[in-house]
């Protein structure tokens, strides 16, 4: 096969692993530092699993975000067609079970719903909608009025969260994760127990019951045997960052291991604050007899050797780890750069021009990335960028789904969809003059009683304020929820409903207006409603220097993402901000040991993402926006802890503006030092 000749002889044995006979591959474990090859292998043995002769629609392959599924999907493609020319198209097609485990999950349990007892008309409610609906029963059970310390609706959420995806008792999380909320262990086992209630009277599923249904799913040992017959093998990218709740979906999923294969590298473990484990990948050889075949990568691919070689001595001051370190073929005279400015004007100045020079000398804006360890971190900068004219597309940051306007009238849509999702129904009818929560409620307790939405709506008194929009809502609301209109004509029936409400509420809803039309053209791309709404909410657009509007498709743009949101991708030049004590590690995560740990990672992560350049910004000060401890301010800041003198020799010092002197640099400061803030900065105490 042509394309095998591309790989290296380990990646080749991990392509080849039990193709020859394809009903007994033993589990196999890819284990390898960053670049290295593993997405890529893995890639190369889904495509090779298919010219071999395995059906691609009993193949499921696991990612961690839809970026990463399509990327896949691509490369599949790609080396497929080098096998089997014209035909590969359609068998790409055909590994229709790809997708991040939400969005499998999710997939799954539609299909399954009947025989677990779950109805299938399910709706699911993102981050936001699940706090609002934690923040609902928090003033049900009155505890929102009992005393002002009461844990907040997004700290509830986040603690039932990690107890759901750690299967950890709700005391041991309190304890460990949030011991200041842990006076209130008794109220809040009230308050979940309500709010699963509530999610179960409702028909709705949050993003934790996708993994915590599906989990369930698989004790039932019927359905786990039928889906284990139904998918001869799963694999999985980026296992470090999987929970505990995913490894036992997973090993319940193929109990004997047989036809699966997870890739992973601990060394970029970090997503912990999510309840993600490294012993799942470590733990994995053990699980099983005979033990899974481990594979490790040594050679880099993706960076210039100075690149790699700083990144492997930042993660080589790591307490603890697996994976060895990488080298690299790459060779070059270019070391990363330190670059001290004096603060985020310069360090937004100093990137701009870089990436400007770049570009004039053959560098796409898209091989370019900016990463920070914050979405509020570029703020400057997206300032900077805009004034000068440079497109961007920003990940992690603003979602598109998260405006207002586009949550309106998606929530008219799922509303439409299960009356009884009460977050979608309060959003909705609240949108109508006169009516706000206690009305709502009683309009959607009158709902749910009469179990239909035209006699629930028309049996309703609506206050004068509403009376002129009653009928048209009525009837748009029974025609939405009958799916009489059919899809996607829907969507342009809910926004003609919505946008006279949505003239009186924004100023700009002109610019709000363009915001739907895109919608609308996204929504021709999904099948059904359901479909549409369902993958929208598990992994929405990323907002671009529109803000609020998806992608730019076919545009350069530069990219600006969190250093999470970066995991597994590469490019040319590489910009880091902030990499200044403080940031990174962030203050928010300096206290224990695991964290700081944590936060060298994702400086590692953040480092090896780069192929040819890499620009570590170190600003003078820097400015907190609205971080916790110290509110909006400039602090002064220090050179990030992970790269002590003794390793500056990895880096080149640069200094910019180069011919501005230090007091010339500090004429730029534009607001007056506060000296408490400057206390509080270094010491980290208020
Ligand atoms: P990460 O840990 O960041 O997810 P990874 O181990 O998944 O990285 P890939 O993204 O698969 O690494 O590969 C990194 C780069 O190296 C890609 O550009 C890929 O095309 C290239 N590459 C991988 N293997 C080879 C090879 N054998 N020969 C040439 N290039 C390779
Ligand atoms: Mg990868």
């Amino acid at each position: 096969m042509d394309y095998l000749v591309e790989l290296n002889a380990e990646q080749r044995r991990a392509v080849e692993h039990g193709c020859a006979d394809l009903n007994d591959a033993a589990p196999l474990l890819i284990i390898a530092g960053a670049g290295s090859g593993k997405t890529n292998t893995l890639a190369h043995r889904v495509a090779h699993l298919v010219v071999s002769g395995a059906d691609p629609r009993r193949i499921m392959l696991l990612t961690f975000s839809r970026r990463a599924v399509v990327e896949m999907q691509r490369r599949v493609e790609r080396i497929m067609t080098k096998a089997l020319g014209p035909n590969a198209g359609a068998m790409a097609d055909a590994l229709a079970w790809s997708g991040t485990f939400h969005a499998m999950g999710a997939r799954l349990l539609r299909e399954y719903a009947p025989d677990i007892g779950l109805e299938p008309a399910f709706t699911i409610h993102d981050r936001q909608d699940s706090a609002d609906l934690m923040n609902l029963v928090r003033h049900d059970l009155d505890f929102s009025k009992m005393e002002k310390r009461f844990p907040m609706k997004d700290t509830c959420l986040a603690i039932y969260s990690r107890a759901v995806n750690a299967e950890t008792p709700l005391g041991e999380v309190l304890g460990g994760v949030f011991p200041w909320c842990a006076e209130w262990e008794i109220e809040l086992q009230r308050l979940f127990g309500a709010y699963v209630e509530a999610k179960q009277n409702q028909n709705v599923l949050d993003y934790d019951d996708l993994l915590l249904y599906w989990a369930q799913m698989m004790l039932v040992p019927a359905l786990a045997d039928d889906l284990s017959d139904r998918f001869d093998h799963v694999l999985i990218d980026e296992y470090q960052d999987t929970n505990r709740l995913q490894a036992s979906i997973l090993l319940n999923f193929k109990p004997t291991g047989r036809g699966l294969t997870v890739v992973g590298d601990d060394a970029q473990s970090i997503y912990s604050f999510r309840a993600a484990t490294v012993r799942n990948i470590l733990d994995f050889p053990g699980h099983f007899t005979p033990k899974a075949e481990l594979i490790t990568l040594e050679q880099n691919y993706r960076s210039t050797q100075p690149i790699l070689a700083a990144a492997n001595a930042v993660i080589d001051l790591a307490s603890e780890r697996f994976t060895k370190n990488l080298w690299s073929g790459r060779a070059s005279s270019d070391l990363p750069a330190l670059v001290n400015v004096a603060d985020d004007n310069a360090q937004a100045g100093y990137i701009v021009e870089n990436i400007l020079a770049n570009r004039e000398a053959g560098q796409r804006l898209k091989s370019q990335a900016v990463l920070f360890r914050t979405s509020s971190h570029s703020a400057t900068l997206e300032v900077e960028l805009t004034r000068r004219n440079i497109p961007f597309v920003k990940f992690g940051g603003l979602k598109f789904l998260e405006a207002a306007h586009i949550k309106d009238v998606l929530a008219v849509l799922r509303w439409a969809h299960n009356l009884r999702d009460r977050v979608a129904g309060f959003r909705v009818a609240q949108l109508l003059p006169g009516i706000g929560p206690g009305t709502a409620a009683k309009l959607l307790d009158g709902i749910t009683e009469s179990g239909s939405a035209a006699a629930g709506l028309h049996g309703f008194r609506p206050p004068a304020a509403a009376a002129a929009h009653w009928q048209d809502f009525v009837e748009t609301m029974s025609t939405l929820h009958l799916g009489a209109a059919g899809w996607p004509s829907e969507l342009d029936l809910a926004c003609r409903w919505y946008l006279p409400f949505m003239e009186q509420r924004f100023e700009d809803a002109l610019q709000r207006q363009t915001d739907l039309t895109q919608l609308a053209q996204i929504a021709a791309s999904y099948p059904t409603r359901e479909r549409f709404l369902t993958e929208l909410t598990l992994d929405p657009p990323d907002a671009t220097s529109d803000q609020a509007g998806p992608p730019l498709l076919d545009e350069d743009y530069l990219i600006l993402s969190t250093i999470h949101s970066a995991k597994g991708q590469e490019w040319s030049s590489v910009f880091v901000l902030n990499v200044v004590d403080g940031c990174i590690p962030s203050d928010l995560g300096v206290g224990s040991t695991p964290e700081i740990e944590e936060e060298r990672r994702l400086l590692y992560v953040a480092m090896t993402r780069a192929k040819d350049q890499l620009h570590l910004m170190v600003p003078q000060r820097f400015f907190t926006h609205g971080q916790r401890s110290l509110g909006d301010r400039h602090v002064y800041a220090q050179r990030t802890r992970f790269i002590p003198n003794a390793m500056t020799t990895h880096f080149q010092s640069r200094y910019w503006p180069r011919a501005q002197s230090a007091s010339a640099a500090a004429r730029s400061i534009r607001a007056p030092i506060d000296m408490k803030a400057r206390m509080r900065g270094m010491w980290g105490s208020s």
